[in-house]
This record gives structure tokens, sequence and C-alpha cells, in this order.
């Protein structure tokens, strides 16, 4: 099936007298008729459903979808994109170990990698995406387990060389996870060009309506665990926590996605609720279709800001001269996203005075969904950061954060060009 038809129809295909839409299965526990078959369960003998923290049925429909839509073999679903960009590395790292990103993601990742990660002893060392090989590779220390960076940043819209951050893993034995939720697999798949895990938050646009928060991680099933075993005991050693069981011999290529369920999930339980899963399968329906506005729409706006007298800088990967345009045209040749960067000719207070003089476009915490929103990172999302931390993030004090909704395009650029007439 192509990408259109799996935003549709993946994941869940119901057998005679079963419901057409995935069923919510809104119960936190299942039935069995021997404590043997229980049992069984608990050493991940058997599958099958026992406990909703671990595994839901309509959960697991949901996550099938987006797996398939990524190329992946298998992938979890989370309560919110944070929770599983943190599991994702906590699923590799342990204290005393390192990894490496690159320095422009986004803010909440930013914070949780500087910050508590590195309360739990796991260091992280961030590169500019732009340095060269040499420089990057200064950065892999032998307790390197993992790099990560996103398709494109948020809020910079830089796109990421997949391939080459995909090498530069590789070659030392560790994984590429790359956090795909603002390029979406209907715009780019990064297991085709080398990642080994995908990180989303669905919150953006795969639920794409502001109604559901949540989280996947997709496991491409093709790193080689055993190949680096000695960086990898969580994987290749047996599991005090499930009787001495390996995850790797006994799951193969679902060895990394099966640790994530049946130990941190079990553990931690940042589960995404089955309601919250439902809706997010709504969303998923439509993904290939608002996708393709988003791109149209922002590829318009983007061209329209950058012709604008009043307007400083535009970022977008779609616009010819974009330092990110030549990435964008091989990784994302269908369109890169709906979001865009800005900034004003003028002062501070500009850029505060033209948000508040929009009507359409609203002022919320929020990017990636229907509805075209703005937002100040500095002031904003970002306002935790140091001066230097934010440039490090790539974001410049000035920068607006602007995200083109599906909308009419006419009414998107004339809410803008009138808000930039009162300045
Ligand atoms: C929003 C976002 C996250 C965090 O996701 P939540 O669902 O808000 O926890 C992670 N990465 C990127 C690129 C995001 O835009």
């Amino acid at each position: 099936m192509k990408q259109g038809t799996l935003c549709v129809q993946g994941g869940w295909q119901p057998k005679k007298g079963e419901p057409r839409q995935v069923p919510v299965c809104q119960s936190t526990t299942f039935r069995y008729e021997t404590s043997e078959q229980m049992a069984r369960l608990f050493d991940l003998e058997d599958s099958g459903y026992f406990y909703t923290r671990l595994q839901n049925p309509t959960n697991d429909a949901v996550a099938a979808k987006i797996a398939a839509l990524e190329g992946g073999t298998a992938a979890m679903l989370t309560s919110s994109g944070q929770a599983a960009t943190f599991y994702a590395i906590l699923n590799l790292c342990e204290a005393g170990d390192h990894f490496i990103s690159t320095c422009n993601i986004y803010g909440g990742t930013y914070n949780l990698f500087a910050v508590t990660l590195r309360k739990m002893g796991i260091s992280c060392t961030f590169v500019d995406p732009e340095a060269t090989d040499e420089e990057i590779g200064r950065a892999f220390r032998p307790e390197t387990k993992c790099v990560f960076g996103e398709t494109i940043s948020n809020p910079s819209c830089s796109v990421l060389d997949i391939e080459r951050f995909a090498r530069l893993a590789h070659s030392r034995g560790i994984p590429l996870i790359v956090d795909n939720t603002f390029a979406t697999p209907v715009n780019c798949r990064p297991i085709d060009w080398g990642a080994d895990i995908v990180t989303h938050s669905t919150t953006k646009y795969m639920d794409g309506h502001a109604a559901a928060l949540g989280g996947c991680i997709v496991d491409s099933g093709r790193f080689d665990w055993t190949a680096s075993a000695e960086k990898f005991p969580g994987l290749c050693q047996p599991d005090a926590s499930y009787h001495g069981l390996c995850y790797a011999t006994a799951f193969g290529p679902a060895a990394y996605i099966t640790k994530a369920t049946a130990q941190l999930m079990r553990d931690l339980g940042s589960t995404q609720s089955p309601q919250n899963a439902f809706l997010l399968n709504l969303g998923l329906e439509t993904l290939h279709l608002r996708v393709e506005r988003h791109c149209a729409n922002a590829q318009r706006v983007a061209e329209f800001l950058s012709a604008h007298p009043r307007i400083g800088w535009v970022r977008y990967p779609g616009l010819t001269g974009d330092k990110s345009h030549a990435l964008a045209r091989k990784y994302l040749p269908k369109g890169s996203c709906g979001v865009l960067a800005l900034g004003l000719k003028g002062t501070r207070q500009d850029a505060t005075r033209f948000m508040d003089s929009l009507e359409l476009i609203s002022i919320v915490t929020h990017v990636a969904d229907a509805r075209s929103c703005v937002l100040h990172p500095a002031s904003h999302t970002h306002r935790q950061l140091s001066d230097e931390q934010l440039r490090e993030a790539g974001v410049a004090p000035d920068l607006i954060r602007l995200s083109v909704g599906i909308e009419d395009v006419e009414d998107i650029i004339a809410d803008l060009s009138q808000a930039l007439a009162r300045l």
C-alpha cells in the first residue's frame, strides 16, 4: 500500500462482523481462563494483552499504522512526544553513558538532554549540524550510545542530512535516532535514508487538530545490536527483571521496541490513553491530504513574506534561496512542512505588536495543526534558555515561528498583510 492508503486503512483490518473503525478498548485489564495462560504472558512466552500500561489493542492498531507509514517493524505509542524522546534515549543509555545530538532541536528536547538526563548521569554533547565530519567526530567517546537529530528542526526549519548522520553513527557501531515530527512520513521516511529509530510528537501534524497529546517510537528493526554487543548490555545481556531474558536473541529485529515496552513502559508508565489513540487515528486518516495543503499554503506564505518590505528574513526549506533548500530537495521532494520562521525589520516590540495585531492567526503554544498560529520562542517556549543556548538551538531572539494551517491561503496572507501594515 502507498502512503495515502496506509493513512486511511493501515493498522486495523477488521474481520467478519468486527467494527469498521478502530474500537476504543477502554479497559485497563484483560481476562484469561487459566492461571497458566496469564503466567506465560508475564514471561513474554505468549503475546497477548493483560494490562493497558504495557499494551492495549487500540494503541497497537494505531502504532502499527505509524510503523507501516515509517517503513519500520514495530512501534510504541507514548503519552507525549517528550515521553517518546525520553524513552528512545533511555532504552539505550544508562548512568555513565553519553550521546550526541544536533544543537538545533525543539526547546523541550534541549532541556531534557541538557538538564534532566544529565541529572540522571546521561550526558549529551550538542553538535552543529553544519560542522565537518572531523568536528562532529571529535564528539564521539567510547561510552557514546546514539546520535539524535530532527528531520526538520523546530523552530529553525533546518533540514538534517540524514544519510550523513547515519554514516557518522554507524561507522562507530551506534544507531541514529531521528525526530520526524515536522516532516511526517508523508514527506520523509528517515528509515529509508539510514535512520534506525524514529520518534514523533503525534500531538502535531499526526493528530493535526490540537485534540490529543501523544508520541510514538518506531523501530526500523535494522540495527544489529549484537554486532556492538559490548555497547548495548541492556539489549544483549540477560535482563534480571525478566528472568534472564536477552532481548536481542529472543526478539531479533523487534528487540528494541520490545525492551522499550516490556521494561521502560512497565516501570515508568507513560502510556497513551486508548481514547487519545483513537483521536490520533482519526487525524492519521487525513494526514496525507492535510500535509499536502499545509505545504502548499506555507510555500505561498513564505514567498509572500520574503517579498514584503517589513520582513527582515524568512526561513523555509521550500524557498530557493534557503540554506536548507538543497537538503530539502533531496530528503523532502514533495514538500517540507507548514512551519516557517521569520524575523521582522525592527525591534522586539515590533514583533510583539505584529503578533498582537493578527486576527485569524492566533497566538498559541502549539504548532502544526489545522489552524494557523504564531509564537515567539524567545519569550514563550524557549524562555528558560539563555541567549547563548538560544543561539545554539538555532533560535534568533527575533525569530517568530509561524505555523501555516489549512485555511484558505488568501485569508492567511490577508491577515499577515494587515498586521504588517499596522507596524
Ligand atoms: C512538540 C515537539 C516535541 C514534544 O512533543 P509533546 O507532544 O509536546 O510532548 C518533540 N519534538 C518536536 C520536534 C516537537 O515539535
